[in-house]
């Protein structure tokens, strides 16, 4: 529900310290508050039970908690399962767990809806909303937790910034809301089992370099040669392989982290021996690993996945030129929850 109240979890534990000293109460406070909402994600004041009844009234006429709320939840053959996440403006974003026999992933939303206009993936066809808040971003992953523990008997081990949206375009939030994932008042996760992916932007990918950030970047190259990268990613008329090329020579200089570039091999699109030797090309300069990962369609036919020849093709290039190579596959695509599914669609 919309209100004028402001989101306690937009304040820092600072502010919120101050916030308690400022209506005659300890700082201390603020570390109370600050841990229910965070580590034991509360939805609600009243949860906050160490809290005495007047100070949470008095919380409850300043702040709301704009916790989202799981509308909808689909599990697949295979494991995975998609939530449909309803915000507090009623707007839904969608996040999924993606389990393996070792690990669990959750693949979370960074905007709702998305501003790049991929011509391949689904989220493009939604349009750009707004960013998600670093609570909203957080949650998701808390309630992919809770899932992991209670199906799969386990806590949720990465996090891949797959969903909808492009995280380096809604960077400060994307940060804030790792900060808190891989804080120990928050989830405490390590940020090396982070992967935030981008199409890439190249001012961002240098300002991530210059934070001294300590996840993992992804980019999604899908072609190394710009007529083609254009023709099917049309924002990289604005930021070509060139600038991209350096703003990732400048990331690898300074993190010396290996570069992961995520690639769909489609007929006719970028299935030529021209187009895995332009890969090489584009990738040598750091130590790269390319994902391979499989065509999702969204619809009847513009884009078509490559031959498996096409595939075990730039596998053996890629190979010979001491490139790591994996090819994945889709997980979850019965519910429309595989990469390039995400749109709202149930
Ligand atoms: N905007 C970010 C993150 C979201 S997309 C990015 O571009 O990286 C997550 C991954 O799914 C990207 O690698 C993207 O290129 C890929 N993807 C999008 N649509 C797809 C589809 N239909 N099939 C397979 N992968 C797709």
């Amino acid at each position: 529900m919309a209100t004028s109240k402001k989101d306690i979890r937009a304040l820092t534990k600072e502010q919120l310290r101050n916030f308690f000293v400022e209506h005659g109460d300890k700082a201390f406070r603020g570390n109370q508050v600050y841990e229910w909402l965070w580590q034991k994600s509360a939805h609600s004041f009243e949860d906050m039970t160490n809290i005495s009844k007047e100070t949470r009234e008095m919380l409850e006429n300043n702040f709301v908690i704009n916790h989202i709320q799981v509308d909808q939840m689909q599990r697949s053959s295979d494991g995975t399962i998609k939530n449909a996440v309803r915000l507090h403006d009623d707007l839904i974003v969608e996040s999924v767990l993606i389990p393996t026999p070792t690990r669990t992933t959750a693949c979370v939303s960074s905007q709702v809806g998305c501003s790049l206009d991929c011509k391949f993936c689904a989220t493009a066809r939604l349009k750009r909303m707004r960013n998600l808040n670093p609570d909203e971003i957080y949650d998701q992953v808390v309630a992919i937790d809770n899932e992991s523990r209670l199906y799969h008997n386990r806590p949720l081990s990465n996090i891949v910034f797959m969903g909808m949206g492009e995280p380096l375009m809604n960077y400060n939030n994307v940060i804030k809301a790792i900060d808190k994932i891989t804080s120990p008042e928050g989830l405490g996760m390590s940020p090396k089992r982070i992967v935030v992916s981008t199409s890439g932007v190249p001012k961002m990918i240098k300002k991530m370099a210059d934070d001294d950030v300590k996840f993992k970047l992804a980019v999604s190259l899908h072609s190394a040669i710009d007529e083609v990268r254009t023709s099917i990613m049309p924002f990289n008329a604005t930021f070509p392989l060139a600038s991209l090329r350096e703003a990732l020579q400048y990331w690898y200089a300074k993190t010396k982290n290996r570069i992961t570039y995520e690639y769909v091999v489609w007929k006719g699109i970028n299935d030529k021996r021209k187009d895995a030797d332009a890969l090489v090309e584009f990738c040598k300069f750091a130590p790269s690993k390319v994902n391979i990962i499989e065509y999702n369609p969204i619809d009847d036919g513009e884009f078509q996945q490559a031959q498996s020849s096409a595939i075990d093709m730039y596998v053996n290039v890629l190979e010979k030129n001491h490139i790591t190579v994996t090819v994945r596959r889709s997980r979850g695509k019965d519910i429309d929850a595989a990469c390039g599914q995400l749109a709202n669609k149930s």
